[in-house]
């Protein structure tokens, strides 16, 4: 199934149904509108929903048709910002919350797949980063320093280990992490918003937020056909957010990204490169990600562009699978690539907060967003039920100025640079 609503990738075409929500048409009354129909906004809504708030979920395209269904279903803790950067900018203790709130998010996605019977697996646990370098003491400290501050629970992988499951000689030593998990997102997403719709929560589909204005008490979201009152609006717009809140809009700025899935590949010759089920990234500026599907296709992953985009994306994933893996040339057919658009702030760490009273948002997750935005989703709803403070942990980043159109030439300078250097150092 192909829906051509969706930007077509591998996760659309695996869907197994394909339910449709109504457009808003009319005016709706509601405690809670929340704008965006990607995880932050589902889990958003999720989280209101479990807490007994009415809510209403508006999005423009469908659920899951941005970042949220196009990414590489990798589950693991943590932020864009990385934990190392997080006790420097903000001592140890407090970044010690932080990235607990993304572990306790891992434990939450592992019980809401199973409470709500959600079937996106195969869910295979372990997650190996992989390193180009030969630099064994460096990865063994910074395992021990990860493990000893954070708890991860990292496993050091010599290169024959390594080896042993990815064939090729572009890898030294590894870092296991056995916690972390690889699933079909859009297939949970979707199994998490028929979860909100059951609980009560509307949704609509083809429904962009145009407009928000205050109106006596309420917040009252503008669609081109209809209208949301509400007590509070949560924002889950990510890098859509195409006027709605300049704010917010001047305070991230756009990240592409690029995915590849392959027709299947023998088996035997796939296990004479890809020798595993783990996921994998490795340890370069500009990481490959990917892994192997149930049916031996490769999900192959990499590259950024902030304004510069490959003419022909299959070509270049394939080309970047072929000089890790040469044995695989000849073998490999690319069946669907396709780009995905991440927010990011310039601090790198999502952005969650209250703009006004009643007038929330959450957003900015980047490159890291599973577990950061269930977390997300749960800190704005627990604070907009019950009063919880846990989301002004993210008060310290703020919403600072991501550099206008400059800012993105900037970054696509940074990123160029960082890429020659991985390149003349590997
Ligand atoms: C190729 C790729 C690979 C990735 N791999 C991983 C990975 O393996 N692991 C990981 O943790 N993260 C990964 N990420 C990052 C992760 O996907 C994102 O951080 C996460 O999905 C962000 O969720 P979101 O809800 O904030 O944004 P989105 O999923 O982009 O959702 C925003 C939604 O808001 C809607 N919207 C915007 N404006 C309006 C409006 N005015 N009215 C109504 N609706 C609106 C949009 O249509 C969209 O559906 C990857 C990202 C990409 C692109």
């Amino acid at each position: 199934m192909s829906p051509a609503d969706y930007v077509d990738n591998y996760y659309v075409r695996s869907l197994a149904e394909d339910r449709h929500y109504p457009a808003l048409n009319g005016t709706v009354e509601t405690d809670v509108c929340v704008i965006g129909g990607g995880l932050a906004g589902i889990n958003t809504a999720l989280g209101l929903a479990e807490r007994g708030k009415n809510v209403v979920l508006i999005e423009s395209r469908r659920i899951g048709w941005g970042a949220s269904g196009r990414n590489a279903g990798i589950v693991a803790k943590g932020y864009s910002a990385g934990e190392a950067g997080l006790a420097r900018s903000q001592g140890l203790k407090d970044a010690q919350k932080l990235v607990s709130l993304t572990k306790n998010a891992r434990k939450l996605i592992r019980k809401r797949i199973a409470e709500f019977n959600i079937d996106c697996g195969p869910v295979i646990d372990g997650v190996l980063t992989v390193s180009w370098r030969d630099k064994p003491e460096a990865l063994r400290q910074y395992i021990a320093q990860a493990n000893g501050n954070f708890d991860l629970g990292f496993e050091f992988w010599p290169r024959e280990r390594v080896r042993s499951h990815c064939l090729t000689e572009k890898y030294f030593d590894g870092i296991f992490s056995p916690h972390d998990f690889q699933f079909n997102p859009l297939r949970y997403l979707r199994g998490l918003a028929r979860v909100v719709a059951e609980r009560g929560g509307k949704i609509f589909e083809g429904s962009a937020a145009l407009k928000i204005q205050r109106e006596g008490g309420s917040w009252v979201v503008h669609t081109a056909a209809g209208k949301v009152k509400a007590q509070h609006v949560v924002l889950c717009c990510a890098i859509y957010m195409e006027g709605l809140d300049r704010r917010l809009e001047n305070a991230a700025f756009p990240v592409q990204t690029y995915m590849m899935a392959t027709a299947p590949v023998d088996e035997h010759i796939l296990k004479s490169a890809i020798n595993t089920r783990h996921a994998i990234y490795d340890t370069r500026f500009c990481s490959d990600y990917y892994r192997v599907l149930p049916d031996n296709r490769v999900l192959w992953g990499g590259r950024v562009g902030l304004w510069a985009h490959p003419q022909d994306i299959a070509g270049a994933m394939l080309h970047d699978m072929l000089k890790v893996y040469p044995q695989l040339a000849g073998h490999v057919t690319p069946e669907v690539s396709w780009s995905g658009m991440m927010c990011y702030a310039p601090h790198k760490m999502p952005q969650i907060g209250q703009l006004e009273p009643g007038y929330w948002y959450n957003t900015g997750f980047g490159g890291h967003g599973l577990c950061p935005t269930t977390a997300g989703g749960e800190m704005i709803a627990a604070a907009i039920a019950g009063d919880d403070k846990t989301y002004q942990a993210f008060a310290p980043f703020g919403l600072s100025y991501a550099g206008g159109r400059a800012g993105r030439y900037v970054a696509q300078m940074v990123y160029w640079w960082w890429r020659a250097r991985d390149f003349m150092e590997i």
